[in-house]
C-alpha cells in the first residue's frame, strides 16, 4: 500500500515537473500574444486599412495560426508606413465625425492624439506618453509617429524581449528539467547554449530543443504508464480468471448436491418398492426378482454416482493445480512490481549527477528531522553551500567541466560527513546539510573545515588550473521553525557569505 502511494506520488510529481515547465512555456508565449493584441485593441478605429489588419491579427492569434500572423504583422508594418496618406474615402471612420478642421496636419495629430489616449500603459511609459502629447503640436506628424514607436518599440522589448530575463527563465526551466529527470546530453547542450547568451535571434532554436525535452519527457512518462496499464489488465486478466475457476467449483459443488438428492430418491423408490413388492408378492421367485431389479438399479446409481463424484473430484484438483499455479504467478508479478516502484523511488530520491540526495528528499528528510526535533528538543544544523561564480566555470570551462566540479565538490562534501548526516543538492550549485544531533557550535568547524578544503583542493580541467570556492550559510533549529523559516535564516546567511566576498562561511543563530 506504501509503495502504491510512493508510485503514485512520484507519477503525480511528474506530471506537476511537467506542468511546472509548461507553465513557463505557456507564459512566454502568452506574454508575446498579450503584446499583439494589446497592440490590436490600443490602434483599433484610426484608420480602416489598419483595421483591416489589425482584425486578421486577432484571428491568427486566436486561433494560433503562426504562420499568417507573422505575415500579418509585416502587413501591419507596411500598413503602419502607409497612414500618413488619407485612407480611401469610403472609410467609415468614427474619429472622422468630431472632426472639421480640414488640414491634414491636424488629421494627423488627431488620429496620434487619439491613439495615445487609448494607451494605458505602466507609469514609467506613460509619463513618455504624456510628454509626448504636451509636445505634439510643435512636431509634425513624422516626427510624432516615430517618437510613438519609439515608446512602443521600448515597451515592447522590455515586456516581451529583455533577453536576459527570458534567458534567465529559460535557464531555470531547464534546470528543473534537469533536476526532475536528470541530466540527459541535449539538456547539457541547451545549458551551454545558454550560458553563451543567446539573443532572440536564437531563441528558435532552443525553445524547439526544449520542447523536444519536454517531450521525451512526456514519452517517458507514457511509457510508464502504458507499462502500469498493461500490468493492471494483466492482473484483471487473472483476477477474471480466478473467478471463473471458482464459479466452476462453486457449479461443481451445486451438481454434485442434485446428484445426491437423484440418488436418494432412487434409493428411497427402489426401498419403497422392495417393500412394496414384500408385501404384495406371494410368489416367491417374482418377489427374489424384483428385489434384484431393484437393488441393481441402486447399485448402478451409486456406480455412476461415484464415477461422477470422482470426475469432479479429478475436475477440483486440476483446478487447484490452476489457481496454485495462478496465485504463484501473481506474487512473483507483486514482487517485481514492488521492487520496480522501490528502484524509481531511489532514482527519485537521489541526483543523478553527484548521487547525493535529491530535492525531493531534502523535502521529506527536513519533515522528519522537523518532527524529531519537536518530540525530542534535539536540535539539528542546517546549511546551504553554494559553489562561487560558478557561471563562470562553465563559461570558460564548459559545461562537462562544471558538470564534472559539481560531482567532485559533492564527493569532498560527502567525505567530511558522518553516516547520519543528510547532503542534498537542492539546485543548480546548491547544497543543503542537515546535521541531525548537532548543535551550531560543532556545526561550524565541520562546515568551515569542508568549505577550506574545497577551495584549498586544485581543480584541473585540461590541463589548466580551476578555482572553485564555497560560500556557506549555517544555522540551528529553532523552537519557532517550519522548513521555510530555517531555510530562510540559513539562506540569509549564506547572501552575508556572498555579500561579504565569498569562500567564506556565516553563521546566523534563530
Ligand atoms: P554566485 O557566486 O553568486 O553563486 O554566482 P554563480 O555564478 O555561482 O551563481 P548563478 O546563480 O548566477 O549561476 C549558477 C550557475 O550554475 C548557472 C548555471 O548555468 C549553473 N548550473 C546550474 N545547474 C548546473 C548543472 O547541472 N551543471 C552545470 N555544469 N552547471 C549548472
Ligand atoms: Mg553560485
Ligand atoms: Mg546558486
Amino acid at each position: 500500500m506504501a509503495e502504491e502511494k510512493n508510485w503514485k506520488t512520484k507519477y503525480f510529481d511528474s506530471l506537476k515537473q511537467l506542468e511546472d515547465a509548461e507553465t513557463t512555456w505557456y507564459k512566454l508565449e502568452k506574454l508575446l500574444r498579450k503584446a499583439v493584441s494589446r497592440l490590436a485593441i490600443t490602434a483599433k478605429g484610426i484608420d480602416q486599412r489598419l483595421d483591416d489588419v489589425l482584425q486578421k491579427i486577432q484571428h491568427s492569434s486566436r486561433n494560433q495560426d503562426d504562420a499568417s500572423l507573422e505575415t500579418h504583422l509585416e502587413e501591419l508594418a507596411h500598413t503602419l508606413t502607409l497612414l500618413d496618406t488619407p485612407a480611401p474615402a469610403t472609410t467609415s471612420n468614427a474619429l472622422d465625425e468630431p472632426l472639421h478642421a480640414p488640414a491634414e496636419q491636424v488629421h494627423d495629430h488627431h488620429q496620434i492624439l487619439h491613439l495615445i489616449e487609448r494607451l494605458h500603459l505602466d507609469s514609467d511609459y506613460q509619463s513618455r506618453i504624456d510628454a509626448l502629447r504636451q509636445s505634439i503640436q510643435q512636431m509634425d506628424s513624422d516626427q510624432c509617429l516615430d517618437s510613438l514607436a519609439q515608446i512602443l518599440n521600448d515597451m515592447q522589448t522590455c515586456e516581451v524581449k529583455d533577453p536576459e530575463s527570458v534567458r534567465l527563465l529559460l535557464v531555470s526551466l531547464v534546470e528543473k528539467i534537469a533536476l526532475a529527470h536528470g541530466n540527459s546530453e541535449p539538456l547539457s547542450q541547451i545549458q551551454s547554449r545558454l550560458e553563451k547568451e543567446p539573443g532572440p535571434q536564437d531563441w528558435d532554436g532552443v525553445l524547439d530543443d526544449i520542447l523536444a525535452e519536454i517531450q521525451r519527457m512526456i514519452q517517458g512518462i507514457n511509457e510508464e504508464k502504458v507499462e502500469m496499464e498493461s500490468l493492471i489488465v494483466d492482473v484483471t486478466r487473472q483476477l477474471n480468471e480466478i473467478s471463473e475457476v471458482l464459479t466452476d467449483e462453486q457449479s461443481d459443488t451445486d451438481e454434485g448436491r442434485e446428484d445426491v438428492r437423484q440418488l436418494k430418491q432412487l434409493m428411497d423408490h427402489s426401498v419403497e418398492q422392495i417393500r412394496h413388492s414384500v408385501t404384495q408378492e406371494n410368489d416367491i421367485a417374482r418377489l427374489k426378482s424384483h428385489i434384484e431389479e431393484n437393488l441393481g438399479s441402486i447399485k448402478s446409481g451409486v456406480e455412476q454416482f461415484v464415477a461422477r463424484d470422482r470426475e469432479r473430484y479429478d475436475k477440483a484438483e486440476h483446478r487447484n493445480l490452476k489457481l496454485k499455479q495462478q496465485i504463484q504467478a501473481m506474487e512473483r508479478e507483486s514482487d517485481e512490481l514492488q521492487k520496480k516502484l522501490i528502484e524509481n523511488r531511489q532514482k527519485l530520491m537521489y541526483d543523478t549527477l553527484t548521487g547525493v540526495r535529491s530535492r525531493l528528499s531534502y523535502d521529506e528528510i527536513l519533515e522528519q528531522e522537523l518532527q524529531r526535533f519537536e518530540r525530542y528538543q534535539e536540535p539539528f544544523s542546517f546549511a546551504i553551500l553554494d559553489i562561487d561564480f560558478f557561471k563562470r566555470v562553465n563559461d570558460r570551462y564548459g559545461h562537462n567541466a562544471g558538470d564534472k566540479a559539481l560531482q567532485v565538490v559533492a564527493r569532498m562534501m560527502l567525505r567530511h560527513l558522518r553516516k547520519t548526516d543528510f547532503l542534498f543538492r537542492i539546485g543548480g550549485e546548491e547544497f543543503v546539510m542537515i546535521l541531525p544531533k548537532t548543535a551550531l557550535a560543532n556545526a561550524q568547524p565541520l562546515v568551515e573545515k569542508i568549505r577550506g578544503s574545497v577551495g584549498e583542493a586544485s581543480f584541473h580541467f585540461k590541463q589548466e588550473k580551476v578555482d572553485i570556492t564555497l560560500s556557506a550559510g549555517l544555522t540551528e533549529i529553532a523552537k519557532e521553525d517550519n522548513a521555510e523559516s530555517v531555510y530562510e535564516r540559513a539562506d540569509q546567511a549564506l547572501y552575508q557569505a556572498k555579500e561579504g566576498g565569498r569562500n567564506q562561511l556565516v553563521t546566523l543563530a534563530s
